[in-house]
């Protein structure tokens, strides 16, 4: 059975490559290399490819015999959406458009799509269900559920079986060191906070103290990137046991605070970090839980990593990586 991996260079297309490949899948990645790394395709065979590049797909299309396609491409960055939304739309929508396109054109029918918490907005209650209404508040999160909406169009139109997993806050790494999270430029908190805890950075801002949570601070849903890995295989099998298109939270249902966060990093590496309080970010509610009942009950899903082990994990992965430069 081969899965075809767009974006599989990438933090959490490569956890789902080497899971993928452990499990016995032929893994074909297609990546253009402008995020990810070549050497986080050591589980498949890499094909360096751009999504949008329709020519460059057919090729990998008519050379393998796909059964699945995964995909992982996207910018994610929020405030550089507000600011290039030109950028998030052609690559996060247009480019998915071409490789939907492509897949149909090739006779490949399922499909498992990284979209997001941010499709919900800001959120009515918490924790939030799927059904809960999607009121996106950025163009990221909106390119987001723009695609969710065409995979239906193309579900009815075109027969596309669908699965579309709304992640909450992916964190962690893979235990055994092979691979982690590098995004550059870094904005995500606990990498942040590890940066501070290696003594890379004085301290770390806390964005805001004035949020409606207990401690002032964004409570926030944490999942092992591996949690989410295995949440794609079973979305997989489902769909390839003739299961119907369908979206599905991602998350633990336990937040965590900025603060809560920061001294997890501290007692698990054992170094001080120092925090210093900001003003807000732009467009942070103040609470993103996610309610993954659905996943469980259709998919058998729940994560099993906790908050500790996914620092921990990232700890151990992060000193390698910035230790190597
Ligand atoms: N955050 C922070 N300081 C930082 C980076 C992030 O206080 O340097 C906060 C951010 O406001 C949010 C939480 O940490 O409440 C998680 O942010 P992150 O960017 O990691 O993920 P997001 O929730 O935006 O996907």
């Amino acid at each position: 059975m081969a899965i075809l991996v767009a974006g599989g260079c990438g933090y959490i297309g490569s956890h789902v490559c080497k899971m993928l490949s452990k499990r016995g899948y032929d893994v074909i990645v297609a990546d253009n290399l402008s995020h990810g790394y070549a050497e986080n395709a050591k589980w498949g065979r890499l094909e360096q490819a751009d999504i949008g590049d329709r020519a460059a797909l057919d090729r990998v299309f008519a050379a393998n015999k796909i059964d699945a396609v995964m995909h992982f491409c996207a910018y994610i960055e929020v405030g550089e959406s507000a600011a290039e939304p030109s950028k998030y739309y052609r690559n996060n929508v247009a480019n998915t458009l071409v490789l939907l396109d492509a897949m149909m054109n090739a006779g490949v029918d399922k499909f498992i799509f990284s979209s997001t918490a941010a499709v919900y907005g800001v959120p009515q209650r918490t924790p939030i269900e799927e059904d809960d209404p999607k009121n996106p508040i950025n163009p990221y999160g909106r390119t987001k559920y723009m695609v969710e909406q065409i995979l239906g169009d193309y579900g009815t139109a075109y027969g596309l079986k669908s699965i579309a997993f709304r992640y909450f806050n992916a964190a962690g790494a893979d235990p055994d060191t092979e691979i982690g999270e590098a995004h550059i430029p870094e904005t995500h908190l606990i990498p942040l906070v590890l940066d501070a805890a290696l003594g890379l950075r004085d301290s770390i801002k806390i964005y805001g103290t004035d949020y409606k949570t207990p401690d002032g601070t964004c409570l926030r849903d944490y999942v092992h990137v591996n949690d989410l890995a295995d949440a794609h295989i079973r979305g997989l099998e489902y769909l390839l046991k003739g299961g119907n298109s369908s979206c599905f939270n991602l998350g633990s249902g336990r937040g965590f605070s900025v603060r809560e966060i920061i001294d997890t990093v501290a007692k698990v590496t054992g170094k001080p970090v120092k925090a210093e309080e900001t003003p807000r970010r732009a467009g942070d509610p103040d609470i993103l839980v996610a309610k993954s009942a659905k996943a469980f009950d259709v998919l058998g899903w729940k994560p099993v990593i906790g908050l500790d082990e996914i620092v921990a994990t990232a700890w151990k992965w992060h000193k390698k990586y910035k230790k190597a430069g």
